[in-house]
């Protein structure tokens, strides 16, 4: 048998002794058996020492992504199921309740399997295949998340365009098992949501924010509030339930927005306040747009929800993202009334706490206000922070109140 190794240069070795799961093409002195895109590789150090085994992209600057830190176990089918079985143990531990059908299965690196993405949607799964080690394998996961679950069917969501980064096409289609329906019905605390698994954004939902849904709700009785990047109405909804004096929804996407209409509908009943109905709006315009507009016609909100998509794609943007920030956090806190509420986010992961909290340092001496920070909040629980992966802490948000 062949045997792929990937020699690291002198001194390389320290981050994959650390477990980092990662490693650039710079760090690679020369790798033995020419190796394909997603093959397993063992790594070792410029002794031959061994290190480490990964999957091998020559077309990515992430060459190799690590699997397994003992020599002595192999990368096989059984492999990748009991990492599997692993992540599924812990979401039914901390996240799966009667109360909650759609969570993340399995977050790539921060659960052991880099590259790979699955979501479930009541009896539904969601597979992403982020990069070559994963869709090389891709069938003999789904076969084991077939055994493992038992869905109705499983879609593969793999039309990202970080696709390109690993020499691989977009695909978009069934997997195995039947076609899901236009729209899915889930149940995230008790709420209900049409999602759109084939068409929708990400896998069609943003798990990532289930818990901050909730703590930003319990700040919206009898408040006007402005949803802005709302999606199909996550926070809106649980806002609307909560006691919301009125909520108006803005996104640049009108089939999300009336996605979420149809999900207001959906949790009315669960509604405290009977009024809320009619004073439910959607805006389909550019949140930059629309926050300018309210600014010169006057009008003021209660609480702002700014939830916009990452602006910094990587690293290297970050100054640039933290301008865009700084704008609409400016804008926003401009809008809110004495005493209003700002709940801000950020899902660049590039972009740390401590940046984003002085870009709503700066907004608001700006806009000639004082802001505190009421709550720090981050990903939910089924996007676990890898302690070794410090990238997979990407998720920040802030609810503040602003004199
Ligand atoms: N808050 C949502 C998730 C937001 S995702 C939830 O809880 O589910 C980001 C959203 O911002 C997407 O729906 C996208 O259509 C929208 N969007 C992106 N850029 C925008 C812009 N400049 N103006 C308005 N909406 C925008």
């Amino acid at each position: 048998m062949k045997m792929n190794i990937a020699y690291l240069k002198p001194g390389r070795e320290k981050s994959v002794n650390q477990h980092h799961p990662w490693i650039f093409s710079g760090a690679i002195e020369k790798v033995k058996s020419n190796p394909a895109a997603g093959d397993v590789v063992t790594v070792v150090d410029y002794q031959a020492n061994f290190l480490a085994y990964g999957y091998f992209n020559p077309n990515s600057q992430i060459s190799i992504r690590l699997l397994e830190w003992d020599e002595k176990i192999q990368i096989d089918d059984n492999w990748w199921q009991s990492k599997l079985k692993k992540a599924i143990e812990y979401r039914k531990q901390f996240v799966i309740t009667p109360n909650c059908n759609a969570y993340r299965l399995v977050f790539a690196e921060a659960d052991m399997l880099p590259g790979l993405i699955v979501d479930q949607y009541d009896d539904f799964i969601v597979l992403q295949a982020l990069t070559a080690g994963i869709d090389k394998v891709k069938t003999v996961i789904a076969n084991q998340l077939n055994e493992l679950l038992h869905p109705a069917g499983i879609y593969e969501r793999s039309d990202m365009e970080t696709r390109t980064l690993e020499g691989l096409e977009q695909v978009n289609g069934i997997l195995t098992g039947k076609s899901p329906s236009e729209h899915i019905k889930i149940t995230e605390n008790g709420y209900q949501f049409l999602i759109d698994i084939k068409q929708g954004q990400k896998t069609g939902f943003y798990l990532d924010q289930r818990n901050n849904r909730k703590i930003v709700a319990e700040y919206a009785k009898n408040r006007d509030i402005l949803d802005c990047f709302s999606y199909t109405g996550g926070f809106a909804v649980y806002s609307t339930v909560a006691g919301a004096k009125s909520v108006t929804r803005i996104d640049s996407s009108q089939s999300s927005l009336n996605l979420g209409t149809e999900n207001l509908n959906l949790n009315l009943n669960l509604s405290l306040n009977p009024q809320s109905k009619s004073s439910c709006s959607a805006i389909c315009d550019d949140v930059f747009m629309a926050l300018r507009k309210y600014r010169d016609s006057g009008k003021k909100f209660d609480m702002i929800i700014l939830d916009p998509p990452k602006f910094a794609q990587t690293q290297a943007r970050v100054e640039k993202a933290m301008r865009g920030y700084k704008d609409i956090n400016l804008l926003a806190i401009k809008l809110l009334r004495p005493g209003g509420i700002l709940a801000t986010f950020s899902c660049s992961g590039g972009l740390e706490m401590k940046q984003f909290k002085n870009v709503i340092s700066w907004a608001s001496i700006d806009a000639g206000r004082e802001t505190q920070i009421l709550q720090q909040l981050s990903q939910s629980l089924d996007h676990p922070i890898r302690a070794a992966f410090p990238e997979s802490e990407y998720l920040k948000g802030l609810i503040c109140q602003v004199s």
